[in-house]
C-alpha cells in the first residue's frame, strides 16, 4: 500500500540486462508435450512434413525438446530494443484501492503500436522468413492484434503479408484493418472466396461471420498454393511460446534485481503463448525442483478449454488441414456464443501448457465476461492503463486473489501478465457500460456437440 522504500513503481532493465537467449521449457519437462500428428497417417510430423508450411528454422524450434536456451539473433534483439524491455509495474495504486496486504506486480506488454505481446513472436517469425529468402507470409487474425503485429514485423523486413481476418472482426474493427494496411499488409475477410476451403465453408454455412479455425485453414491454403510463401501463427505453437519467453525472462531479471520472489503468477490463456512465456523461467525452476510457485491460467467461461475441455488429439483448424495436436480442447467445431466479447476464443490450447496442466504443475480458472470488464474498469481507473479484455481476465483473478489476502492477512506476492491495451475494443466496453453485456456459459450439450467432432485416435 505505502510504497516499499526500496521498490520503485516501475522496474526497468537496462538494455544490456536484456536476455540474449530464449528459454525452452520443454527441455526441462519430464513428460514432453505429445508430438503433432499428420492428419491423414496419424504419424508424428517430421521436419520434412512441416517444411512446406513453416520456415525451416521455425520448424527446428517447433520440434526442439532438448535445448533449454536458444540464442536470440542480433537483428531480433535490435528490434526488441525499440519497445523492450517492457516495464514490470508495482501496482501500488491498485493495492491501495483494494486495501490488500498482497504485493501486486504486472508485466506490461502493451507499449508498442500493435498493443500486445504478439510483436515478440511476429518479429522473430518475419526474421526467419526473410533469412530463408521467402517472398512473404500468410496468417489469420481474430481480434486483430496478431495481424497488426505481423504486418509491422513484415514491413520492417520488407516481406509481403497476407492476413485472413475473421469476418465479424473485419466488420467491427475497421480501424484495426487500416493499421494493418498502413504497414502494407493485405487484409481479406474470412471465410472468403479466395481459397477452396473458404468457398467450401461458405457453401456449408452461408452467412457465417467466421471463426479463427476457418481463417487458419484459409491462411494455410494460401501459403501452400503460392511459391515463396509460408504460414505463420500467433499463438498455440511451441515456437511462439519460445519467443514469448522474453516476457518471463525479463520479469525474472527485474524481480531478481530487487530480491523479490513471487508466490503466484497469473496470466490469461487464449492459445497459451503469453502465459507460457511469462511463466517459462519460473516453471523451469519448478520442473528442476529448485523452487515452487503457483501458476494460474485464466480463461473465459464461454470458451473453457482447460477447465471443461478434453485432453485429446484434435484438429487445430476448422478445415482440418493442419496437423493434429494433443491438447485441452473443446473440439475444432466449437464456436463461442455470439455475445462473447472478451477475446480468447480459440477452441484448443498449447500442447506444452496442456501437458503441464495435465501433470498438475499449474491450475486454471474460468471467469465470466461481465466480471472481467468490472475488473478492467477498476484497474483502468487506478493504474491509468486501459487494458485489453483478454488481459483483464488475468486482472480479475489477480484482484480476487488480493482480496483473499485481505481476509487472511497473507502478504502474498502476485505477478500477472498485462498483455495489452484495449483501444480497439471499445464496442465491448460500450456494451458493458450500457448494461447490455451478458454472460453465456455453454451447457453440457453445447460442449458435447464440440466433443462429438473429435477425431478418433
Ligand atoms: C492474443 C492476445 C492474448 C491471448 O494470448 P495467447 O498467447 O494466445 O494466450 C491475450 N491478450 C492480448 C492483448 C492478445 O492480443
Amino acid at each position: 500500500m505505502m510504497q516499499d522504500k526500496n521498490i520503485p513503481y516501475k522496474i526497468y532493465l537496462e538494455e544490456n540486462e536484456m536476455p540474449d537467449k530464449w528459454y525452452n521449457m520443454r527441455a526441462d519437462m519430464k513428460n514432453k508435450p505429445a508430438p503433432l500428428l499428420n492428419p491423414e497417417t496419424h504419424e508424428p510430423m517430421t521436419f520434412d512434413d512441416l517444411r512446406p508450411v513453416f520456415c525451416d528454422e521455425l520448424v527446428k524450434q517447433e520440434l526442439n525438446d532438448t535445448d533449454a536456451y536458444i540464442e536470440i539473433p542480433e537483428e531480433i534483439r535490435n528490434f526488441y530494443k525499440m519497445y523492450r524491455p517492457s516495464p514490470l509495474v508495482r501496482a501500488y495504486c491498485l493495492e491501495e484501492k483494494l486495501q490488500t496486504p498482497a504485493k501486486i506486480y504486472y508485466k506490461f506488454e502493451g507499449n508498442n503500436t500493435s498493443g500486445s505481446h504478439k510483436l515478440n513472436s511476429a518479429i522473430a517469425q518475419a526474421y526467419y522468413a526473410k533469412k530463408q529468402g521467402l517472398k512473404g507470409v500468410t496468417t489469420e487474425t481474430g481480434a486483430g492484434q496478431w495481424g497488426t503485429a505481423l504486418s509491422m514485423a513484415c514491413s520492417y523486413f520488407d516481406l509481403d503479408c497476407q492476413v485472413y481476418m475473421v469476418k465479424v472482426s473485419y466488420e467491427q474493427k475497421p480501424f484495426r484493418r487500416e493499421v494493418m494496411r498502413t504497414y502494407g499488409a493485405s487484409v481479406t475477410p474470412s471465410p472468403s472466396t479466395t481459397t477452396n476451403v473458404g468457398r467450401k465453408i461458405l457453401e456449408q454455412h452461408p452467412g457465417t461471420t467466421g471463426s479463427l479455425g476457418c481463417a487458419i485453414s484459409e491462411a494455410v491454403e494460401a501459403a501452400s498454393s503460392q511459391e515463396g510463401y509460408r504460414y505463420v501463427l500467433g499463438s498455440v505453437l511451441n515456437q511462439v511460446m519460445l519467443h514469448q519467453s522474453i516476457i518471463g525472462l525479463e520479469t525474472k531479471a527485474a524481480l531478481d534485481k530487487y530480491g523479490i520472489v513471487p508466490d503466484m503468477i497469473i496470466g490469461c490463456a487464449g492459445g497459451g503463448s503469453n502465459l507460457g512465456g511469462l511463466i517459462a523461467p519460473f516453471m523451469g525452476e519448478k520442473l528442476r525442483g529448485e523452487r515452487d510457485y503457483e501458476f494460474v491460467a485464466v480463461e473465459p467461461a464461454s470458451c473453457p478449454s482447460f477447465t471443461r475441455g478434453k485432453f485429446a488429439y484434435d484438429f487445430c483448424d476448422t478445415g482440418m488441414v493442419c496437423p493434429l495436436a494433443k491438447m485441452y480442447t473443446l473440439g475444432s467445431g466449437f464456436i463461442p456464443s455470439a455475445n462473447h466479447a472478451g477475446g480468447l476464443r480459440y477452441h484448443g490450447m498449447s500442447t506444452t501448457l496442456s501437458q503441464l496442466y495435465h501433470d498438475k504443475l499449474m491450475r486454471a480458472v474460468s471467469v465470466e465476461q461481465t466480471s472481467v470488464f468490472e475488473a478492467a474498469e477498476q484497474f483502468a481507473r487506478v493504474e491509468g492503463i486501459l487494458p485489453a479484455p483478454e488481459s483483464s481476465h488475468a486482472i480479475r483473478v489477480a484482484i480476487d486473489e488480493a482480496l483473499k489476502c485481505k481476509e487472511t492477512g497473507e502478504e502474498k506476492t502476485i505477478v500477472f501478465g498485462l498483455t495489452g491495451t484495449g483501444y480497439f475494443d471499445m464496442f465491448a466496453y460500450e456494451k458493458f457500460h450500457n448494461g447490455e453485456m451478458t454472460d453465456y456459459i455453454p451447457t453440457e450439450e453445447d460442449l458435447q456437440a464440440g466433443f462429438n467432432g473429435l477425431p478418433t485416435i
